[in-house]
């Protein structure tokens, strides 16, 4: 499509838009905002303000106790059915509960145990540093001798097949990789990756925290072993709330994660002294989970369902390339590059631009309302959140980012680091 980088064009694609009605079921307090920042802390649906007053009053205000035999008990599983069915898993799949990184350790010391012998963890350069140190902390805790081996990239965005196929042999117990970069938004090939790895005898866990709710994945057709992945990014939870985690039904019983907690228990209300777990992906839960937030996570999901991940990878896709003519027309003469992969069908929901000054760009665009976030050395990072994100919202951010640096705006900006970037 050939974008005229005009407002009244963006103001046209707006009008043309099929999902546009989805953006006031968010809370928009500021209509002036431009936020792309969704793929770090998702909009609050107007539904959730709703649904926490009645769980804060009605359930936990009246119900108390009788709460958990009134829905709580089986809230990870059933929210859990519902992302499943955005990520192609089957019903009895998907379980709510746990941080992102504390659901990788259970899954990834679990798929270690599974493969006594095979002393390699394999991930990639590129991954977010949260998921290597957990992997990190595995080996020194298992002192098993597992080393961490890091497939390179060559260009700091994208991750060649034949060095991922270099990467896995018989030595690998473990490939695990972050489906969508955080910097790059390099995208894998999932399906292809996950057969890669399980020809050469290795278990898959995929974090799936930029894709979930942005691109569609078929994870059971796909073969895929394991994955986790965020809840407040795409999905709209809420800060903070609780991460999913996938196991493939074939491998539940075959896989036991760390920490056996009562949850994960055969009969946790049996109090019986001796652990003995309980069956199916009832053994991958821990202790009691926080139930205000996973809640929360409930009329969120439910929005993104009635959109369609297919209706959303579309706009998703028309947006981020209607971005890109925007920045190679505005920006790359500007001293910008593109930290992204040119091919949308190896890209996630994100486009990252890099320049020497991006991170007091970064502060400047916040001063003057506009929400993207910095990712060290020098990515200046746009978030598109097709659920609510608008081709005008996109059009004026590029606007600004333009003014900035041609007049050199950012220059009136201190580069000392904030504590959240
Ligand atoms: C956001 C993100 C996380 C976050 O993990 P938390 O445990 O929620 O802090 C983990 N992995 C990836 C790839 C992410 O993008």
């Amino acid at each position: 499509m050939n974008f005229e980088l005009t407002p009244e064009f963006a103001a046209q694609l707006d009008a043309q838009d099929e999902l546009a009605a989805f953006r006031e079921k968010f809370v928009v307090a500021d209509p002036d905002l431009l936020y792309l920042d969704g793929n770090s802390l998702g909009r609050l649906p107007q539904a959730t303000r709703g649904r926490l007053q009645e769980v804060i009053e009605q359930q936990w205000g009246q119900r108390l106790i009788r709460g958990w035999n009134e829905g709580w008990l089986e809230a990870p599983h059933n929210i859990g059915d519902k992302i499943a069915q955005l990520i192609g898993a089957q019903p009895g799949e998907v379980l709510l509960g746990d941080s992102t990184s504390a659901n990788l350790f259970k899954l990834a010391v679990a798929a270690l145990k599974a493969r006594p012998g095979r002393p390699k963890i394999v991930s990639d350069a590129l991954n977010f540093p949260s998921d290597l140190y957990i992997f990190q902390g595995i080996a020194e805790m298992l002192g098993q001798g597992h080393t961490l081996k890091l497939i390179p990239s060559r260009d700091g965005i994208h991750i060649q097949p034949a060095d991922v196929a270099e990467a896995l042999d018989e030595q690998t117990a473990l490939l695990s990789l972050t489906h969508v970069a955080f910097k790059s938004a390099f995208m894998y090939d999932l399906q292809a990756i996950t057969a890669q790895a399980h020809a050469a005898g290795a278990l898959t866990l995929w974090d799936l925290s930029h894709s979930a709710g942005a691109v569609p994945l078929h994870l059971s057709a796909w073969g895929v072993d394991l994955a986790v992945g965020c809840t407040y990014k795409y999905l709209n939870g809420g800060p903070g709330a609780p991460a999913f985690l996938y196991v493939r039904r074939e491998l539940q019983n075959q896989l036991m994660q760390p920490i056996w907690g009562w949850f994960a228990a055969k009969n946790p209300f049996a109090f019986e002294l001796d652990f003995a777990p309980a069956e199916g992906l009832e053994r991958f839960r821990g202790g009691t989970p926080p139930m205000l937030s996973l809640l929360a996570i409930d009329p969120a999901v439910d929005i993104l369902l009635e959109a369609g991940i297919e209706r959303l990878r579309a706009k998703s896709v028309q947006q981020s390339e209607y971005l890109l003519s925007l920045a190679r027309a505005w920006l790359l003469p500007l001293g910008f590059r593109l930290g992204s992969p040119e091919d949308s069908r190896q890209r996630g929901s994100h486009i990252s631009l890099r320049h020497p000054e991006a991170y007091r760009i970064n502060r400047a665009m916040l001063a003057r309302s506009v929400i993207p976030d910095f990712r060290a050395p020098d990515n200046l990072r746009l978030g598109i959140a097709p659920i609510y994100t608008t081709y005008g919202e996109i059009y004026r951010a590029l606007e600004i980012i333009r003014q900035i640096t041609a007049e050199k705006i950012y220059l009136q900006y201190s580069n000392e680091r904030l504590p959240v970037t």
